[in-house]
């Protein structure tokens, strides 16, 4: 299919890589003046020199952007030259509302949107193993859902358009409430003198095993945080969850926590890091 591609971040780049591999024909885009050149470079199709280049001739949009703010600026900056009949994958994760909203807008223009947020980490985008939830139409589903394939090792369609953004709130809250415990339950071993890898090591064979646990937890230990997941993007995933919980009268004890302690990690200066950097902030408290 031909695609535009836009947003080549930690996870745009890779997935985008998989489509380019598994033969469609791309056009990326991304503000950063340098990346659509770069990752031309690396696997061919088209660097766009704008949004609108981007996505005139595409079958098929695919976003990756940091928040609401940028989706919205890119679905303005797309609509003059937008094929009719495209289908637009949106795989940032957002708010509901927006993707409610545009689906509706998509939808009396004859077109699709798809909120597609993933999960797996940027190990899943290069491995092609990401988990997608998805909120659509199932006529856009069935032509898209092959495409993902490409990334993915497993598409969910969950339900109409907003439901793939709740499902991937469901799905950071877990991991929120799981990364800080891991920060607890490692620095808790280190500060009794224990060996946190032979502790990690047991702890993986038992209860408390998780794809956290067998990702992150050496990485934590290492105190290796230039990768990942950005502390500034947990925060934003973490301020959508407690918008929507707020919004429906849902009360999120321990998110609502985790939440507070990731300001304090930004505080510390590590808003960039991988937000497992939890782990510094509890090393400095246990520490004193
Ligand atoms: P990132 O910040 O590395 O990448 C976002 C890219 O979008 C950047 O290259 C940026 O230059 C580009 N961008 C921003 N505004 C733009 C605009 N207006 N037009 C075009 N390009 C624009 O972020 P990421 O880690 O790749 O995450 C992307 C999305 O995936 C986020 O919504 C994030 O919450 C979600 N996500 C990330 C991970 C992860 O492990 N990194 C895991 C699951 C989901």
């Amino acid at each position: 299919m031909k695609i535009a591609f836009i947003g080549l971040g930690r996870m745009g780049w890779h997935m985008a890589a998989h489509l380019q591999r598994a033969g469609h024909t791309l056009s990326v885009y991304d503000t950063s003046p340098t990346l659509p050149a770069d990752w031309a470079k690396a696997f061919g199709g088209h660097a766009a020199a704008s949004i609108a280049e981007a996505v005139i001739r595409a079958e098929l949009v695919m976003t990756s952007l940091p928040a609401d703010a940028a989706l919205s600026a890119v679905w303005e900056l797309a609509q003059p030259t937008l094929a009719p009949g495209a289908i637009w994958v949106d795989h940032s994760t957002t708010s509901a509302e927006i993707a409610r909203r545009l689906a509706k807008i998509a939808a009396a223009e004859g077109r699709h949107f798809i909120d597609a947020p993933v999960s797996g980490g940027t190990v899943g985008a290069e491995k092609g193993t990401l988990a997608i939830m998805a909120g659509a139409d199932p006529v856009a589903w069935k032509v898209v859902e092959p495409v993902m394939a490409a990334y993915a090792q497993r598409c969910s369609l969950i339900g109409e358009p907003g439901a793939g953004q709740l499902t991937k709130m469901s799905n950071q809250i877990c991991v929120a409430g799981i990364g800080q415990a891991l920060a607890e339950g490692l620095a808790f071993a280190e500060h009794n003198g224990l060996d946190p890898r032979k502790v990690l090591d047991v702890m993986l064979k038992g209860s408390s095993t998780s794809w956290m646990m067998e990702n992150r937890a050496e990485t934590m230990i290492e105190g290796k945080f230039d990768f990942g997941f950005s502390t500034t993007l947990m925060r934003k995933d973490l301020g959508l969850v407690m918008d929507e919980a707020r919004r429906a009268d849902v009360s999120l004890p321990v998110t609502g926590l985790v939440a507070q302690l990731l300001s304090d990690v930004s505080a510390m200066g590590l808003e960039n890091a991988d937000w497992c950097s939890l782990m510094q902030r509890q090393r400095r408290v246990q520490s004193g």
